[in-house]
């Protein structure tokens, strides 16, 4: 894929990676939302699984990435990516692919590494570039409730700024909003929104994928301040919303389609609210060609949120590659241009980010 060219020597033109700084221009092509290492484990819930003795020991194995396909949250061993030789393995599919800079949305409380991620950018040779704030409520830590939300925000600029044990924090996100959207949670999005302003950084949502909580997301960000061209609103492509998502590109911000490689139709039993289907990747850029139809091609970023096992080519996936590899040509089919192709992977993300 043929690298953009970017002016140099403007402010805030360059990014901190787990290896240093460096210039937007170095970024290439970017997967703005992936988790290189991560741990949703507290979030798995025992239920009976048909066919499976022990879920909360059963690995993910071939016989049962079937039973996964209709319940990708049935196993806990589906919810931990913690090896790293397996992390670099994997990485080194979407680096072949063309793939330069990954962006790590794991945080503390879900498995948030930033040791591992530096030994992995190192084997690797990829750019990485860490989160920092907090996820999802459930995953805040206690020290929260008794700070305020600028001293929230302080916590992230020294993640920021000085990083931890001198690793360095570029970007804030992904920001945790669950299904049921809090004060709690309105609280570390405030927070993240002070963070922005004394630093510049971009600021990722990850909202509960079957809601439309994005809405309000959003307004708390740019009600606080913060430019839209710096807030990407995660997870908008579990369904074709079509009125959801427009609803956010007229706000300005940026919508994440992240789920490219999860086409899992989840088995009535477990299926509820914040936990529902999801349309298959042929829909989903279907919609895109719709969206850039409409004018929104800046606004657009791409990339898989690799966040389970399954996902993994080791274990049946399409692995971190998936969009290079398979996402491009069913995009090219569906008539977006490789101008149009390029945009979303290499200058909206530098954009977004730097
Ligand atoms: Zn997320």
């Amino acid at each position: 894929m043929v690298m953009m060219k970017f002016e140099k020597g403007l402010d805030n033109m360059k990014i901190k990676t787990v290896c240093g700084e460096i210039e937007k221009s170095e970024l290439g092509v970017v997967a703005p939302h992936e988790h290189v290492l991560l741990d949703l484990t507290a979030f798995y819930q025992e239920l009976p699984v048909p066919g499976i003795d022990d879920p909360s020991t059963q690995k993910v194995e071939m016989w049962n990435l079937g039973i996964l396909s209709r319940d990708c949250y049935a196993l806990k061993d589906n919810l931990l990516l913690d090896n790293e030789e397996l992390a670099v393995k994997e990485l080194m599919f979407y680096k072949n692919a063309g793939g330069t800079t990954v962006v790590d949305a794991s945080l503390p409380g879900i498995g948030r590494s930033p040791e591992g991620l530096k030994r992995i950018s190192e084997a690797t040779g990829l750019n990485i570039i860490m989160g920092t704030g907090f996820y999802v409520g459930e995953t805040h830590p206690e020290k929260l409730t008794s700070m305020t939300e600028e001293e929230i925000g302080q916590l992230m600029v020294d993640e920021l700024v000085c990083g931890v044990d001198g690793i360095c924090a570029g970007y804030i996100g992904e920001i945790g909003i669950s299904e049921i959207f809090d004060d709690k949670e309105r609280r570390i999005l405030r927070a993240a929104a002070i963070a922005h302003k004394k630093t510049g950084a971009a600021i990722n949502v990850h909202i509960n994928p079957w809601t439309t909580n994005g809405i309000e997301a959003a307004d708390i960000l740019l009600d606080a301040g913060v430019k839209p061209e710096k807030i990407c609103i995660s997870h908008i492509d579990v369904e074709n919303r079509e009125n959801y998502i427009l609803e956010l590109l007229k706000k300005g911000v940026y919508v994440e389609f992240d789920n490219f490689g999860k086409e899992y139709y989840i088995r009535r039993e477990v299926r509820n609210s914040g936990y529902g289907l999801f349309v298959h990747d042929t829909e989903r850029v279907t919609l895109l060609k719709k969206l850039i139809d409409l004018g929104y091609l800046k606004q657009i970023l791409l990339t898989c949120d690799l966040c389970l096992k399954n996902l993994l080519h080791t274990y049946g996936g399409w692995g971190y590659d998936h969009v290079l590899t398979n996402i491009v040509p069913m995009m090219e089919d569906e008539g977006i241009t490789s101008e149009q192709i390029e945009a979303m992977l290499v200058k909206n993300p530098a954009d977004w980010l730097c």
